[in-house]
């Protein structure tokens, strides 16, 4: 299924949080905007900063990083340059898509204001080419975002790992940099860098609106607000839905008509994440939601094959500078593929168990450590496939 503005599903249930993001409902122009939010207030540095620090807000883009610390982290001698990543290189995951066609005036209004408390030199959105045509549109029906720099991001999964956002600006080549420096000391042309992943400007719109204390009103303290969530795999209608981040799994598949009790497991954060097993879902995602994937593996699925042509993704979409990272994640597909298919299985598994350890933490960017994660929860919720597996059965009857 292509996830697009027009199935996104709103929030329908009246016991749930009404939405915040979406609230200006489908496709929402200029003025459908204003009437739901009202004019933004446009925070000065020191403010905004406060705001953002009592609100609690943490990154949407997967890292999870506090939005204050990254905002008081960006300083130098030169003015910052503000990007938002609405690339979305995650295979499983719609959902900044379907926030730039419903809301793009809330991200612009986030980007702006982040811009001008920094006093930017240069303000970017870099955007999914689905994403391009209706951002343009509203930065067209406003008068303040005639700065705003539109740039189509390149495909691949590591394409919107944040040096590889500026490395693509800057060089053209979409790869992550080896970095000794960070980006909010020295990124795009040199300047620190402030970039945030697209919903993350959105709700740092409504911080700047209401506050702080109003946007920790809901959800998991520890991690406060709603937030979007993209629901694939075996439910009756894949979607995206804005929930409050302490609702639980079990809640968030319910949404999109599924049964998470009765899954063979539910992948959390996408492929950099980590399954769980149906057990485990009466609790919310916490630090596990990354950007918001939930994927349901119905019990007719084989969470072995699923995870093996994950991993073999990954192993392809290796930026390939990091020899950790070019040979373990090709060797942990090898091994991967052959504990899916029953051969050595048992051995299979303790190697693979051996590789994730020699990978994590060991490439200049995350994907190594992504991979790791993944491949220790499926050895961990698939343990009695393993099994069968090494018996020459599959527990499931579809692969
Ligand atoms: S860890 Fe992998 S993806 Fe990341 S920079 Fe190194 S080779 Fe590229």
């Amino acid at each position: 299924m292509t996830m697009t503005a027009d199935n996104v599903q709103p929030v329908s249930d009246p016991a749930a949080t009404p939405p915040r993001l979406l609230a200006a409902g489908h496709s929402a122009d200029a003025l459908a905007h204003l009437s739901a939010f009202g004019p933004r207030r446009g925070l000065r540095r020191a403010d905004l900063e406060r705001e953002l620090e009592r609100s609690g807000l943490t990154g949407r883009g997967g890292a999870a990083f506090p939005a204050f610390r990254k905002l008081a982290a960006t300083t130098g001698r030169r003015a910052p340059v503000v990007i938002g990543n609405g690339s979305e290189g995650e295979p499983w995951s719609w959902k900044d898509a379907v926030l730039l066609a419903n809301a793009p005036h809330l991200v612009l209004d986030g980007l702006l204001t982040a811009s001008e408390a920094l006093g930017a030199a240069r303000t970017v959105l870099y955007l999914h080419a689905a994403a391009v045509a209706p951002v343009a549109a509203a930065v067209a029906e406003r008068s303040d975002a005639g700065r705003v720099e539109l740039i189509e991001a390149a495909d691949g999964f590591v394409a919107g790992e944040a040096s590889a956002v500026v490395n693509a600006l800057q060089t053209g080549r979409a790869v992550p940099l080896d970095r000794t420096r960070r980006l909010s000391e020295s990124g795009l042309d040199g300047r620190p860098t402030l970039l945030h992943n697209v919903e993350t400007l959105a709700q740092l719109a409504l911080v700047d609106r209401y506050g702080g204390d109003w946007f920790r009103s809901v959800g998991d303290p520890e991690r406060p607000g709603t937030r979007l969530v993209t629901v694939t795999g075996d439910v009756a209608a894949e979607g995206v839905f804005e929930v409050p981040t302490d609702a639980t799994v079990l809640d968030i598949v319910a949404r999109a008509g599924g049964e998470a009790r009765l899954a063979a497991g539910v992948l959390l954060g996408g492929y950099h994440g980590r399954w769980i097993a149906p057990s485990e879902t009466g609790a919310a995602p916490g630090e596990s939601a990354g950007a918001g994937v939930v994927h349901v593996l119905g019990p007719q699925r084989c969470g072995l094959a699923v995870t093996a042509a994950i991993v073999q993704e990954l192993a392809a979409a290796s930026a390939r500078q990091c020899g950790p990272c070019l040979f373990g994640l090709s060797a942990m597909a090898d091994r991967f593929a052959e504990l899916a298919a029953g051969r050595l299985a048992p051995q299979a598994a303790a190697e693979l168990a051996r590789l994730a350890e020699a990978v994590d933490g060991r490439g200049s960017c995350h994907h190594p450590d992504g991979a790791a994660r993944l491949v220790r929860s499926a050895l961990r919720v698939f343990a009695r496939d393993i099994h069968a597996h090494a018996e020459g059965r599959c527990l499931r009857s579809a692969r």
